[in-house]
């Protein structure tokens, strides 16, 4: 790929650390742990405070501040106890100032400050009966007086390597970096008033004031835009390559329209254009890569279904595939008859087949007899054989491996070219998160729910009430709803939360004298599926479970969720879990239990609390959440699927992420072998970040 080649004038970027002044060995580990092996890595390094060092004297010295002093030393104290402090006395024309040293060499220090010389001593003043006094000072002699720098910037140092260490080997690397040609749309950066790249990394080192080292400080935000504008060219790079696979040409015919009359009801707008753009990858000859994102019940099934059936339709086989058995079971019972119907042959393949069915079963695959494979884990082994597979469809995407997914696409032949993907999800994220976790998908997205759903009462109830909510919930059961009851998992082992929800699951069959199952995540896989489908069927009228209510599992008869200790939830989590209620036509509720006695309510867990009952939209949610849980948590943003930016930051620049994803997309689509003059600066900028062999951390 054309962008791994390096632009020469990133030569000495690229060097390693080791070739600049004052990295020996001593100080090599150190700085390749802190920022990396490269020039480049060190300049990189953003300084996260600055010190203002002002001129001072013994008399005009200010507690707190850091200082300059301009003095001759006296005499050097060396204790008689070891371990206690060196000290070293100097003065200035108005009076003493005491340097002191935990630790170190009575050798050394006497070497920096011999007795009757000049020196200018710097660092944080202290007041120590009245006498000016500095701990572990800062010395220069007279002829190093312009390495002072009035304002200094300061880096994350380590044990061994001072900021004062790094912000000289920053210095030096600045030296080696080039002026590079613009990639940043001339317009755009005029609008931004941004410096130039070499401008603005000098910027970055040499921070003037506190609001310098701000995310919003235009230097800051000039490199976080570059940062993430390399990040979205390598994702928008692998989209085209994925692009250009040729994949088979699929177009809807009669089959699509018998299984679009055959469905109760009209499509909403969301999913005529989900289709809509569904249909013109299937149909550009190049392998489809999309992502249908939409809440719960928002109807991805039925968009999953038209898809499948313009694959059966042009002669193509296609195959869905959901994480658990009774989630493709249920795609089977809704699909298959409508399809059947259309002329679509389907079967399904599960784990629990007998040999016998799954041998006619898998004959009627390879021989392209049945056009659709609806089933679980069982669709990607390596017996299952397609005649032509040209579409694969996966629900409930984040529950299966890259590789798994990779397997069944491999079923595809490999004459009629790639097999198209089409990968649902029930779990709305946000839209910067979506770009750098999905960044190589097309994505839809279902942003409005079918008509006709009531919307779900959501209340905040403080535990200490929950003898009510029994009362109510008795009623409602009595008259024919189901509810679910979620106990979550709250306390240090989850033995006892188990006999938690084991005592709740007892109490309630007890108080309202109704079948109570009860689902958690340390059953086996088959018999939780058991409990489910019981619930499914209506069997139980009440279910007890931990966190497992299985994503996707429609029951539309279930219009109350009960939620203990639901400020100990994320926003996202409540939501997805109310998302199980509210699917029929009944009134639904969901009650939000919180505290246990008398705990009040904490800050965040309050405002996650409003904003579950101001809002039902789940990409709304997902922002807010993302917000609120991005706040103090740089570890959780991690396990959100960010790469480990260096300028960046995904919540503060946002709108630059925005952007920077609409530029490398058009960018792209203008010039996509980057021959134009702006393209070969936007090469220089993509070797430049190096996302390829740099940081696995975005696949
Ligand atoms: P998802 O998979 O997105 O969670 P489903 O596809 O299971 O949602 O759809 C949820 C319910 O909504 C199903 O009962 C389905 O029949 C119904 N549904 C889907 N689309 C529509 C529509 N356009 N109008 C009315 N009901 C719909
Ligand atoms: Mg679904």
């Amino acid at each position: 790929m054309l962008s791994r080649m390096r632009p020469p004038s990133l030569f000495p970027l690229f060097a390693e650390v080791s070739t600049l002044k004052g990295v020996g060995p001593k100080v090599l580990p150190l700085v390749q742990k802190l920022a990396g092996p490269l020039v480049r890595d060190l300049l990189f390094l953003s300084p996260s405070g600055l010190i203002v060092r002002r001129p001072m004297t013994a008399t005009t010295a200010t507690e707190g501040m850091v200082g300059v002093f301009d003095v001759i030393v006296d005499r050097l104290i060396v204790p008689a106890k070891p371990g206690a402090p060196i000290k070293v006395r100097a003065s200035d024309a108005e009076g003493f100032v005491h340097l002191i040293w935990f630790g170190g060499s009575a050798q050394n220090i006497s070497r920096l400050l011999p007795k009757g010389e000049r020196r200018l001593v710097s660092g944080k003043v202290e007041r120590f009966n009245n006498e000016v006094q500095i701990v572990h000072p800062d010395v220069f002699t007279p002829a190093q007086a312009d390495d002072i720098a009035g304002v200094e910037p300061v880096y994350p140092a380590t044990q061994g390597l001072t900021s004062r260490i790094i912000r000289k080997l920053v210095q030096g690397a600045m030296e080696h970096a080039p002026e590079l040609p613009e990639w940043q749309d001339p317009a755009w950066l005029a609008k931004q008033r941004w410096p130039g790249w070499r401008a603005a990394l000098a910027a970055l080192h040499a921070p003037a004031a506190e609001p310098d080292l701000q995310p919003d400080a235009p230097v800051r935000q000039r490199l976080a835009y570059d940062e993430l504008f390399a990040h979205q060219l390598a994702l928008a790079r692998r989209r085209r390559a994925r692009q250009i696979t040729p994949a088979p040409v699929i177009h809807p015919g009669d089959a699509s329209e018998r299984v679009l009359a055959a469905l109760p009801f009209t499509l909403t707008r969301a999913q005529t254009q989900a289709i809509a753009e569904i249909r013109r990858d299937l149909a550009s000859g190049e392998q489809m890569g999309r992502l249908l994102q939409g809440d719960v019940g928002s109807g991805k099934t039925a968009v999953a279904a038209l898809a499948l059936a313009d694959a059966a339709a042009s002669g193509f086989q296609s195959a869905l595939m959901a994480p658990t058995e009774i989630l493709a079971r249920q795609h089977w019972q809704r699909l298959a008859p409508m399809l059947d119907a259309a002329g679509v042959p389907t079967i399904l393949l599960t784990g629990r087949d007998t040999p016998a069915e799954r041998r006619a079963r898998l004959a009627a695959l390879a021989s392209g007899e049945a056009r659709v494979a609806m089933g679980t884990h069982a669709l990607f082994q390596d017996a299952v054989r397609f005649d032509r597979l040209a579409l694969a469809v996966i629900d409930e995407q984040h529950r299966f491996g890259v590789n798994e997914r990779q397997r069944l696409q491999a079923k595809g032949d490999p004459r009629t070219g790639g097999v198209h993907l089409l990968t649902m999800s029930a779990t709305p994220i946000p839209r910067t998160l979506e770009l750098t976790q999905y960044g190589e998908l097309e994505v839809s997205r279902l942003t409005e729910k079918p008509p006709g759903r009531t919307p779900v009462t959501t209340a905040v109830v403080p535990q200490a009430r929950i003898g009510e909510v029994a009362k109510r919930l008795k009623a409602a059961l009595d008259s024919g709803a189901q509810a679910y009851w979620i106990c979550p998992l709250v306390a240090e082992s989850e033995a006892s939360d188990l006999a938690a929800a084991e005592a709740r699951a007892a109490d309630l069959r007890r108080i309202l004298g109704v079948e109570v199952g009860l689902a958690h995540g340390q059953m086996p896989g088959a018999d939780r599926e058991a409990v489910m489908a019981d619930f499914a069927d209506g069997r139980t009228p009440l279910l007890v479970a931990t966190t497992v209510v299985e994503v996707g599992v429609d029951v539309p008869n279930a219009s109350i969720m009960v939620i203990e200790h639901a400020d100990r939830f994320g926003l996202a989590q409540l939501h997805q879990l109310r998302g199980r209620v509210g699917r029929g036509t009944a009134a639904s509720a969901c009650l939000l239990l919180y505290g246990g006695g008398d705990d009040g309510l904490g800050e965040t867990a309050r405002i996650r609390l409003e904003t579950l009952r101001r809002t039902e939209d789940g990409f709304e949610i997902a922002e807010e959440d993302f917000r609120l849980r991005g706040g103090g948590d740089p570890l959780g943003l991690k396990q959100s699927g960010f790469p480990a930016y260096r300028f960046a930051d995904p919540i503060r620049h946002r709108e630059l992420m925005l952007a920077a994803a609409d530029d490398a997309r058009l960018v792209l689509g203008r010039d996509p072998d980057l021959t134009s003059p702006r393209g070969e600066a936007v090469r220089v900028l993509e070797a430049l970040f190096d996302w390829r062999n740099d940081r696995p951390g975005i696949d």
